[in-house]
């Protein structure tokens, strides 16, 4: 394995080798965990606007089971790989389980580019792919959401192509769905508050002041303006530099998280605003902060930075923002990390709940579903911290013993090893 690149699955098998090392997991438990339990490929024939026929690559992996139906979003993307799929069914499993949610994991996507396609265009390939997979998914089996790229108009056409399949309304099959058709209250900033809660749960730990303390954001998308939003709105916290991939702004005072979003509507970007200085995306990352949230993409911060980070605790909303050397050097110089799949598992809790309001057909209000996301979040996190403080093992590879442990544990009783 020497000097050779891991692709995005490799990665997650190596930190599951980690945890199953520390667990001293059953070989058997161990071998069926590092590979997907069932993966489909498919070709969807989409007639285009144009008149012709082009025929799109899909997939759809179903990582494991052992806890519940699998769980897992939608990608479209024109470099959308199979590996990656694997890679993200398998962080799915592990997501659901560290928060402590009864699915399995799973993850779909198409290789397309859907920036490049007229609605009518997306509808039939959204259509298409449902009638490929239809067979294999559903609300007791495999319950896709939206990802990168998918929205809620996409699980709509989805939800509606599935139930038109099985002749019922079905609409516990999909998650992220509009409100008007059996989506939740509360699931827009989903992930970003389920992260705001394991800040807070952090914060109490370090003894950080939160109504003192100061943020800096990279990504100013769903995840990373709503973090802005909620950490300046609720806690108090002083927003001093947000990025998106043009570059960022500072302002020492702090940022007005709502007006800089309005900005980046209005102009595509966050740069060039009025009230603060820009600065590039790698100055935000070693600013003197109390809080680093990552929200962007993956493997920003590297080998190459991460001796620079000065924060005091990084706040993962992106998945795989730290490289695995990062994490070491960070761990070292004392930075606390609350790592991918429980700090953005707000946006799955939120589908969960969801999918169990569709399943009894009876909505909540939104400060209900705040209020029972809290309680998951801060739980699960509780449960990574004990486990870090226990085996003296940092936040992430924490994080996989307590998931771990739960998939184990659901496989052994079912009798499966
Ligand atoms: P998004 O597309 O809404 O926003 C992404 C933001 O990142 C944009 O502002 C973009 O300009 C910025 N960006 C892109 N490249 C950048 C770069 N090189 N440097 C700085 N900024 C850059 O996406 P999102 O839904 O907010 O997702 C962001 C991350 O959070 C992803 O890693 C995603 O997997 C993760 N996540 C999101 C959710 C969710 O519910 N939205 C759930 C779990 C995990």
């Amino acid at each position: 394995m020497d000097n050779k690149v891991l692709t995005s699955f490799e990665i997650t098998q190596t930190q599951l080798d980690t945890a199953a090392k520390m667990l001293h997991l059953e070989p058997a438990i161990h071998a069926i965990l590092r590979v997907p339990m069932r993966e489909l490929h498919v070709s969807i024939p989409v007639r285009m606007d144009n008149g012709d026929v082009k025929v799109f690559e899909g997939f759809r992996v179903q990582y494991n089971n052992a806890r519940g139906p699998c769980k897992g979003g939608i990608r479209f993307h024109p470099d959308e790989t199979i590996d990656t799929i694997r890679a993200l069914a398998a962080w799915m499993t592990w997501k659901c389980a560290a928060v402590d949610i009864p699915f399995g994991g799973s993850k779909g996507g198409v290789i397309c580019n859907p920036k490049g396609m007229s609605s009518g265009e997306l509808e039939r390939l959204s259509r298409g792919y449902i009638d490929a997979i239809w067979e294999f998914i559903g609300p007791d089996r495999d319950i896709p959401a939206p990802d990168v790229y998918t929205n809620p108009q996409i699980m709509a056409w989805m939800m509606d192509e599935y139930s038109k399949l099985k002749g019922y309304h079905s609409p516990a099959v999909i998650t992220g769905k509009p409100l008007a058709l059996g989506g939740s209250a509360g699931r827009g900033d989903a992930t970003a508050r389920g992260g705001l809660y394991t800040i807070v749960e952090a914060a109490r730990h370090l003894n950080i002041d939160l109504s003192a303390a100061t943020v800096a954001v990279q990504g100013y998308g769903n995840a990373g303006a709503n973090i802005a939003i909620l950490a300046n709105g609720i806690l108090g916290s002083r927003i001093v530099a947000v990025s998106d991939s043009k570059g960022g702004i500072y302002n020492e005072h702090g940022l007005e998280p709502n007006k800089v979003l309005q900005r980046k509507m209005e102009t595509g970007s966050v740069i060039n605003y009025s009230e603060a200085e820009n600065l590039s995306n790698e100055e935000l990352l070693g600013l003197r902060v109390d809080i680093l949230c990552p929200a962007a993409l993956e493997n920003i911060i590297t080998q190459a930075n991460a001796s620079k980070i000065k924060a005091k605790m990084v706040a993962e909303l992106a998945n795989g923002p730290t490289t695995p050397e990062a994490d070491e050097i960070l761990y070292d110089a004392g930075v606390f990390i609350i790592p991918d799949f429980l700090c953005n598992a707000g946006g799955v809790t939120v589908s969960y709940f969801e999918w169990v309001q569709n399943m009894y057909n009876y909505y909540w209000e939104e400060e209900e579903v705040h209020q029972r996301l809290n309680k998951k979040m801060a739980k699960a996190f509780q449960d990574v911290l004990s486990e870090s403080l226990e085996r003296k093992v940092n936040m992430r590879v924490a994080a996989y013993i307590v998931a771990v442990t739960r998939v184990a544990e659901a496989m052994k009783l079912r009798g499966w090893v």
